[in-house]
């Protein structure tokens, strides 16, 4: 069965879909790869035009954040207010690097648009804007802050304080990054994320006339990475995952170099303090081979909360009211909910339904959209 757009137009209370691909072709055709704060800016720039044609108050903080407040949320930038506001996170960066979009250009295909950062999650983005124009001025108690940071895709280093700020002056914390790949499932839990990496420098030798006086760091960094491999603990929901190594230069010298990298999930903060423990604990197994690990966890794991589970129901209700069944998941990925799950209930998953974040197939699924931009129209007017 073919559509026509007008058959996938959502009703009066939000945007229509032509609108929705509008305002998502204009973003997604910015790219903004992480490492480029300059074209991360053209997309906030884009969205606080949007921000303002509704008479939100704008602001540009610390680290590169965007700060938009609806209603009431102005009044409680000071602590002291009585309603708090409610909190809702977005990115505008992406993985992508520029050129991305030569290849895998903004595009509709039946059911499906697709383009490099549409899913994760410029979709979302434009499916908030969507629902806050529909409120049409009518801001719960408390107000609306939106936060835009630069930086999700690459840890949140700059803008984590900002985002934890915001979150102890909040209720509760909306995250409208997508819903889980191909279904109508929010996230309900993240694991937390570590990377460390361990640097191997042994003693360079001649390979063939003289290579007991050589310490290969090769070798060494082959006895690391196992041990680091078994930290691995399937049943308690951590993984370890050796994703980069490199090591040497020439095949005929003892290397002197090596190095590799640890992508580390836990689902829990103990597991993250063992794996933690025992990466600083690593010790080279031949002596004249140092061994230095950096890093750690640099998102918390967001644990599956009864506040979290209470806000679901919520949006399980509201989803079923509007006609759909909607579904919640602990997923592997983290997202800026990692850092405010533990003291502000919080909901992730409330961006635009698809599939293939960080992938060549990323879309969005437009016969699944309009009814999460009721959705989040919903709790925005709502909680
Ligand atoms: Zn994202």
């Amino acid at each position: 069965m073919t559509h026509s757009p007008s058959d996938l137009l959502p009703d009066t209370e939000s945007e229509p879909l032509a609108s929705l691909l509008r305002d998502l072709q204009q973003l997604v055709e910015l790219e903004s790869p992480s490492s480029d704060a300059l074209a991360v800016c053209a997309v906030q720039d884009v969205v606080e035009g949007w921000a303002r044609a509704m008479h939100a108050s704008t602001h540009s903080l610390p680290g590169g954040t965007r700060q938009f407040l609806f209603g009431a949320a102005e009044a409680h930038t000071d602590p002291a207010g009585s309603e708090r506001p409610l909190l809702v996170l977005a990115h505008a960066d992406t993985v992508w690097p520029h050129g991305t979009l030569d290849q895998m250009p903004f595009r509709t295909e039946g059911n499906r648009v697709y383009g490099p950062g549409s899913y994760d999650m410029k979709g979302g983005i434009v499916g908030l804007f969507a629902a806050l124009r529909a409120l049409d001025g009518q801001y719960p108690a408390g107000g609306i802050e939106v936060l835009l940071t630069p930086d999700e895709e690459v840890g949140s280093l700059h803008s984590r304080p900002v985002i934890e700020a915001a979150a102890r002056r909040a209720r509760t914390v909306l995250v409208v990054e997508p819903p889980v790949s191909d279904s109508h499932a929010l996230k309900s839990g993240r694991k937390g994320v570590g990377q460390f990496a361990v640097e191997l420098v042994g003693v360079a030798a001649h390979a063939g006339n003289k290579p007991h006086e050589g310490a290969s760091a090769i070798t060494e960094a082959a006895h690391q990475l196992l041990a680091v491999q078994a930290l691995a603990d399937v049943a308690a929901g951590t993984t370890v995952s050796v994703g980069f190594l490199s090591g040497g230069g020439a095949v005929n010298v003892i290397p002197a170099q090596a190095r590799f990298e640890v992508d580390v999930r836990v689902s829990s903060l103990a597991e993250g303090e063992r794996i933690d423990a025992a990466m600083q604990s690593l010790r080279p197994h031949d002596g004249r081979v140092g061994l230095t690990v950096t890093g750690g966890l640099n998102r918390p794991p967001f644990e599956r909360s009864a506040e979290t589970m209470a806000l679901f129901e919520r949006a399980r209700q509201e989803a079923a009211a509007l006609g759909f069944a909607l579904t919640e998941e602990v997923v592997g990925g983290g997202s800026d909910g990692n850092f405010t799950a533990a003291f502000v209930p919080t909901l992730d998953g409330l961006g635009a339904p698809g599939d293939g974040a960080h992938a060549a197939h990323e879309h969005i699924r437009l016969d699944r959209w309009p009814d999460h931009v009721r959705l989040l129209t919903a709790l925005l007017r709502g909680l």
